[in-house]
């Protein structure tokens, strides 16, 4: 394998991840690329970088280290390559499989919608994946944060995001419409005012939905979950979102048989020999540690996860779902600021760990900001890796710090008796209380 990359300096003391037989193997020492991203993201990177590698260290006492590798994407890149996205950034991540990066500034008018869709993209990240958990003491707008310890699988390549749009008024929008009535006159017909409509096509596919919920229910089993719930809105798009939910059934009674119970087979159940027989079937599959595989209408779900969040644990949905879901959740735990995120294809490995707020540029070079959510996306990272021990320290330094009331200005300004502490001196808290 080449380890020699024209202007990035690949670590010398590190070696790269490997893919064999579906199973990510990795070394004591592995290279993993880091995007310190604009804005605030180089403040927020370095307090990161301490708090892994103080995890690390202190979970393996020296026998595992991460040789980072420095690579450029945004504002860096354009000054250094005159490339938002310099192809080789593309190259290391596909090639060293696992990495992170802090919030990239969208360029405007620079062909590339989103640095970060870019990059979802090209490596065929399939699953965003949001843990949502509350840590004690953040302050929260509901009344019980603690009953809300949810993971949402988000469908990261389909559905509205593919961006196939016509604008109303367009010799596109016109084309797309003589289309439908030259080929679908029945369905033009139900568009109440076809001259001047947009359009968006929506594709969902079942290989698409088939790999996220295949990931879920994994995690799932993986993590000692008690349920994965399909979030979609069938009832009303019924071979898109409607069909996510039926060929999610399908694959986890097929794939999954052993391990599952699903809502469908109590339906058959309740079908076949009534309620009585169908709970007493469902209690007893639970009980021997299955997993429960049941579906919700995905507005309900805005609903239910405010008044019932203990009924949610695992979640798999299609991509715009999973954009309200996952910011309406950040938000009940009071987690915007430190709400991780991870882009994952489990399929090949590949991987890249992010900040999910933006650049918060006012805030630059000020060593002001909440860097905690891209510390935790880091614990996710190292978890993705199997550094469990290490991911756990991260986590117990977070608990311990904010705990303890010591945060950054955006919790202080909302907590009684706040210590108020910069950026680099909220990592020395995480590190001291690992
Ligand atoms: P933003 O950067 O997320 O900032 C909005 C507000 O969120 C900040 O003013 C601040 O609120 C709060 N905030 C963000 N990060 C924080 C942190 N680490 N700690 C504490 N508070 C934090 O959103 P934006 O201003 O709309 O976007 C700025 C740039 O980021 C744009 O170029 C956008 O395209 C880009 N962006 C990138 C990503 C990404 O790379 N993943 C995501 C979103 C946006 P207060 O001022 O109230 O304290």
């Amino acid at each position: 394998m080449s380890q020699t990359k024209p202007t990035l300096r690949v670590p010398e003391d590190g070696e790269p991840l490997a893919m064999r037989d579906g199973e990510l193997h990795v070394p004591a020492n592995p290279i993993v690329p880091f995007i310190e991203g604009d804005g605030t993201g180089p403040d927020i990177w370095r307090a990161t970088r301490r708090i892994l590698e103080a995890a690390v260290d202190k979970a393996y006492g020296g026998e595992k280290r991460i040789a980072w590798m420095e690579v450029y994407a945004g504002e860096k890149a354009f000054e250094n390559y005159q490339s938002w996205l310099p192809d080789e950034t593309v190259e290391a991540f596909r090639e060293y499989r696992v990495g992170i990066k802090g919030p990239l500034t969208t360029p405007i008018g620079g062909g590339i919608r989103s640095l970060n869709v870019a990059l979802r993209q090209l490596l065929d990240l399939y699953v965003c994946l949001r843990p949502v958990r509350w840590f004690q003491g953040v302050p929260s707008p509901v009344r019980n944060p603690q009953d809300v310890d949810m993971v949402i699988f988000r469908e990261n390549t389909e559905d509205i995001y593919a961006g196939i749009e016509f604008q109303e008024g367009t010799d596109a929008a016109r084309a797309f419409l003589s289309l439908l009535r030259e080929h679908f006159p029945k369905e033009a017909s139900k568009i109440r005012f076809p001259e001047s409509s947009g359009f968006g096509v929506k594709p969902v596919s079942r290989e698409g939905s088939g790999r996220l919920i295949r990931a879920a229910i994994q995690y799932a089993l993986d993590n000692a979950r008690k349920s994965v719930t399909f979030v979609h809105k069938g009832n009303i798009m019924k071979f898109t979102e409607g069909a996510f939910c039926a060929w999610g059934y399908e694959l986890a009674e097929e794939e999954f048989a052993d391990t599952t119970y699903t809502w469908r087979q109590w339906e058959r159940t309740r079908d076949e020999r009534g309620k009585e027989a169908a709970d007493a079937e469902q209690a007893e599959a639970l009980a021997a540690g299955r997993i429960l595989v049941k579906d919700a209408i995905a507005d309900i779900t805005l609903q239910q996860v405010l008044t019932r969040p203990r009924e949610f644990d695992v979640i798999a949905t299609m991509n715009l779902n999973g954009d309200y879901l996952s910011d309406a959740l950040a938000a009940q735990i009071g987690g915007i600021g430190i709400a991780p995120g991870g882009n994952i294809n489990y399929t090949t490995g590949h991987a890249i760990f992010e900040a999910t707020h933006g650049t918060a540029p006012r805030y630059a070079n000020l060593d002001k900001v909440n860097p905690g959510s891209l510390a935790l996306s880091g614990e996710m990272m190292l978890r993705h890796l199997g550094w469990a021990e290490a991911a756990d320290k991260v986590l117990k330094g977070m608990d311990a710090a904010i705990g303890e009331k010591i945060v950054t200005y955006d919790f202080a300004r909302l907590m009684e008796g706040a210590r108020e502490v910069k950026c680099s001196e909220f990592a020395d808290a995480m590190i001291e209380r690992m």
